[in-house]
């Protein structure tokens, strides 16, 4: 259905792109035919760094007459294959786009090209006393990226998630159009909100060229709270208390004793305490040591009354380093002791400790270890069924049984397939489960308005 690349194809790519920046065939590392899901491997045809808008345009105007499939990659730390190229065709790089372009203080905007790291924007708008809020784990993703996924992380609790700060966008569509959204204003009621359409779409609507994100004040201080709790169930039972209490942590995340032993030995460096079954870390920030401290001394009372074992007060910069760097490392570390797959819905604050212990309970039943850990605040579950030492068959079969299960527990909870890693095509069948036919006819209408040929990033999301 889709045109494979022949070498006239070949030939344009080069005459709008540095030759070295084409990689074609064999040629193409076996990095690029999956992201950080463990899934099947399927390579694009033609990879191009891309280096401006312009080229982004030519390319996508060719594909669109030439009827050529189109996948943008970011870093490709993606957990659920968005940025694999299912149908071949042309892999549009986007990491070499990696300019920070203006800092606006007046406006408290920064623009940026899409391939800019996580880890470059926070740095650098911290050296100018500023706070780009949104934290999810991998900072080694493209920011291109995590407006694609709306990435989340661990500050949503009180800050959002990324679509709360794009604030405009520009984009090539699907026929090489350059379409500017959104822009610097702090408010817009002007019809169709596009700018937040493309935010989340998983590059199958747009290619995202330039950002213009929303910035705050950088908060002066922080302190984070790591509460031993005797197990799992008392730790994150606690947690719709802490939120009913009104006060506003910066992130509330709960872990097992597992996932920091396992995060000690993958980075060589040791946890504050691993000493509990299970834990609640919580982290606060604000301008001074007193306006915080009123924050969290009613919680940490309230963490006590629930049985809390007691509360760990880390307030320098280097524990607070070492306690968020074996939380950003469970991920890794699970991986490093077994293959594994992952469950990422989202359920409302209340129903966390319900669809947990759901999780245990299924363990027996589908014969697979499943941990945990995640953003208990906003209610977003990262639950990861272990493979360990089964056959690749049995695994995939009960693999297949525990997402059928944890999906439609979080349908029956109202929750919603995935609270931040995305659709992608590896949770795509769960999504169309989880919606009526209105609302997928509804995302296939939108889909055509604005790849009427379906040659962007085809086969994901629904
Ligand atoms: C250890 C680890 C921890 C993680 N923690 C978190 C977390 O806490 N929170 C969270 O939300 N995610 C997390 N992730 C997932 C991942 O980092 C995010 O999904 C991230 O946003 C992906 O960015 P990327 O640059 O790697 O994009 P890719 O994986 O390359 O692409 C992701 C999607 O964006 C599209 N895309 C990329 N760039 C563009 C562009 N310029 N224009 C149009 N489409 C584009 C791709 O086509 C694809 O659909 C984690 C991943 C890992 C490996």
């Amino acid at each position: 259905m889709y045109k494979k690349l022949d070498k006239n194809d070949i030939k344009f790519l080069k005459s709008i792109c540095n030759e070295e920046d084409i990689i074609v065939g064999d040629e193409i590392s076996e990095d690029f035919a999956h992201d950080e899901l463990a899934g099947e491997l399927k390579y694009p045809e033609a990879m191009v760094y891309v280096r401006n808008s312009e080229q982004v345009s030519k390319i996508m105007k060719y594909a669109f007459e030439n009827n050529i499939p189109v996948t943008p990659r970011g870093q490709g730390t993606g957990l659920s294959g968005a940025s694999v190229a299912l149908y071949g065709g042309i892999m549009v790089n986007m990491c070499k786009m990696d300019k920070i372009l203006e800092l606006d203080e007046e406006n408290l905007t920064l623009t940026v090209e899409p391939g800019v790291l996580l880890m470059t924007i926070s740095q650098y708008v911290e050296e100018h006393d500023l706070f780009y809020p949104p934290d999810p784990g991998e900072k080694s993703a493209a920011i291109g990226g995590n407006i694609n996924t709306n990435a989340g992380g661990m500050r949503a609790v009180k800050y959002g998630v990324t679509r709360d700060y794009v604030r405009g966008l520009e984009i090539v569509l699907p026929n090489g159009e350059i379409l500017n959204v959104g822009g610097k204003v702090v408010k817009n009621s002007s019809g169709y909100d596009i700018k937040d359409l493309i935010v989340g779409s998983e590059g199958t609507l747009g290619i995202v060229t330039k950002a213009i994100l929303r910035l705050l004040p950088l908060p002066k201080k922080a302190i984070s709270l790591l509460i031993p709790f005797p197990d799992l169930e008392s730790a994150i039972d606690t947690v719709p208390k802490i939120i009913k209490s009104k006060s506003i942590p910066t992130a509330i995340e709960f872990m097992e004793r597992e996932a920091i032993v396992g995060a000690e030995e993958f980075l060589g460096k040791k946890f504050p305490d691993n000493s509990s079954n299970a834990y609640l870390l919580l982290k606060f920030d604000g301008n001074s040591t007193e306006e915080i401290e009123r924050e969290y001394e009613n919680v940490a009372k309230l963490c006590l009354d629930c049985g809390a074992y007691d509360v760990l007060i880390s307030d320098t910069d280097e524990r607070n380093e070492s306690i968020w760097s074996a939380r950003g490392a469970f991920l890794e570390a699970f991986k490093a002791n077994s293959v594994i797959d992952e469950c990422d819905v989202v359920v409302p604050r209340d129903k966390v400790a319900e669809f947990i212990r759901y999780t245990h309970d299924i363990q027996k039943e589908v014969g697979l270890r499943i941990k945990s850990f995640g953003h208990a605040g906003d209610g977003n579950l990262h639950v990861y069924p272990h493979k360990d030492d089964l056959p690749e068959e049995l695994w995939r079969k009960r693999l297949e049984k525990a997402f059928d299960l944890m999906f439609a527990k979080a349908r029956e909870l109202n929750g919603e397939v995935s609270g931040e890693h995305g659709i992608g095509y590896a949770k795509s069948p769960y999504f169309c489960q989880s919606k009526n036919e209105n609302y997928v006819d509804i995302l296939k209408g939108i889909k055509i308005a604005f790849d009427p040929k379906n040659i962007l990033n085809p086969g994901k999301i629904y």
